[in-house]
């Protein structure tokens, strides 16, 4: 780490802009990601090849744009001793290297409990750049990343409920039928606005809250579903996110039988999404609740396909009637073969075992084309849709339009 000496301090400003730190040794990129950040509404500091990691740790970043080569130290170093620093920044990720290691460093990042948030890979153009910072500049609050958020403030925001539920549409390739929704939890927290599932989900996740926290999401996935097919003339699927720490408790088919029960709607519309790294701890308990939901008609969904240790087995050994292919993979493959590959064969794989596949993140035209192509059954995704609350699907409904055919 001795490299790391002289933080070069291009701004010190004291007003209340998110930080935005760039580490790279090139004065060229420095000196664009300094302006687009700007541009941006950050606060920028630079540090090249030679400065002390430890000094530039010293002050809360925001932001952190890192380079993966340089001279003195690798950007794998950098990672390992930000994790190390219990760095709370967002992290993204620049490299000039080859697709499969930005990849490879970004799951290590992800792997060390680091704030990823995205890869460039270099050359990059300044609209990415600058869509990416402002993406982050404008995440909740603008200072998500000093936002502690604790058990006690999760427990008040249940007993308050400021949890709510936004839905993003999922639609046919073929005609771009509407066909389903996907509900997605965020916080109305009083103070800091709309908060991402992203800084709370893993709280959400631990023992404490698993059951409350989807119980309580089920109960308002139900409520606006209901809403959306009284008045949307929408009859689709409801998709709901299933932590895996939720499928401990043996009873939570009847559980949920009896809350959609309550509302009268049909089994075969529910789609319950699992990610398999989350079922790694329980797999025997998650494997019996999952086949008996199986049992009870409802659908089983394995979310963020491929992102997993053991994508394949799960695959093999839990019913699942849906597969959906990770959004990295989509967004990768019009430039990465590799992904490409993936996704081609996980769409292939998907129809041989008779599953419905849907790929997420779907933000291009071009991304439309190519998997429609491929025969990918469902899109979800910002080009269809970002999520949104319940009462604005109608309109979102009546306006959408597939891409042409070119
Ligand atoms: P997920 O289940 O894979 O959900 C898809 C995520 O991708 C959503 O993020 C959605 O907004 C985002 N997304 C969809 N299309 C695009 C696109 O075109 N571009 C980009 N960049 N993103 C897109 P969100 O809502 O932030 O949720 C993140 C994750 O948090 C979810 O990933 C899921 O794992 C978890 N999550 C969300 N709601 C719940 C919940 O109610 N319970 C549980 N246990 N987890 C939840
Ligand atoms: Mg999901
Ligand atoms: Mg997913």
């Amino acid at each position: 780490m001795s490299g790391f000496a002289a933080l070069n301090m291009q701004e010190q400003g004291t007003a209340a802009r998110p930080r935005l730190l760039v580490i790279d040794d090139e004065a060229g990129i420095r000196t664009l990601v300094r302006r687009v950040g700007r541009q941006a509404g950050f606060e920028v500091q630079e540090a090249g090849a030679a400065v002390e990691l430890r000094a530039s740790l010293q002050q809360a970043q925001d932001v952190i744009a890192l380079d993966l080569a340089m001279p003195d130290i690798d950007g794998i170093e950098v990672i390992r001793e930000l994790a190390h620093a219990g760095c709370k920044a967002r992290l993204i990720l620049i490299s000039g290297f080859d697709r499969r290691v930005l990849d490879t460093a970004a799951r290590l990042a992800a792997g060390l409990g680091l704030n990823l948030r995205g890869a460039l890979p270099k050359p990059f153009s300044v609209t990415d750049l600058l869509a990416l910072l402002r993406a982050e500049q404008q995440a909740p609050g603008g200072s998500i990343a000093r936002l502690e958020v604790t058990a006690g403030e999760l427990r008040r925001a249940l007993d308050a409920g400021e949890l709510v539920v936004h839905f993003q549409p999922q639609v046919e390739f073929a005609d771009g039928s509407w066909r389903g929704v996907e509900a997605l939890v965020r916080w109305q927290h009083p103070r800091h606005g709309l908060i991402q599932p992203a800084a709370f989900i893993p709280l959400a996740q631990t023992e404490e809250f698993a059951i409350p926290v989807t119980q309580r999401v089920l109960e308002l996935a139900l409520a606006g579903y209901s809403d959306l097919l009284d008045t949307a003339g929408f009859d689709g699927a409801l998709a709901i996110n299933i932590p895996g720490s939720a499928l401990s408790d043996v009873h939570f088919p009847e559980h949920v039988v009896e809350r959609i029960a309550a509302r009268g709607i049909a089994h075969r519309h529910m789609v319950f999404e699992v990610t398999e790294t989350s079922l790694a701890n329980q797999p025997t308990v998650a494997a019996d609740i999952l086949a008996r939901l199986r049992i009870k008609g409802f659908n089983l969904s394995i979310d963020d396909f491929g992102t997993g240790y053991s994508s394949l087995e799960s695959l093999h050994r839990l019913p699942f009637t849906e597969l959906k292919i990770d959004m990295q993979f989509v967004q990768a493959a019009e430039t990465d073969g590799v992904a490409r590959a993936i996704v081609e064969n996980s769409i292939e794989l998907a129809k041989q075992l008779g599953m419905k596949v849907i790929a997420e993140g779907v933000q291009t035209a071009g991304q439309w084309r190519w998997l429609k192509a491929r025969g990918c059954h469902l899109a979800q995704g910002y080009l269809v849709s970002r999520p949104l609350p319940a009462a604005d699907l109608r309109a979102w409904g009546g306006a959408w339009r597939p891409p042409a055919n070119e």
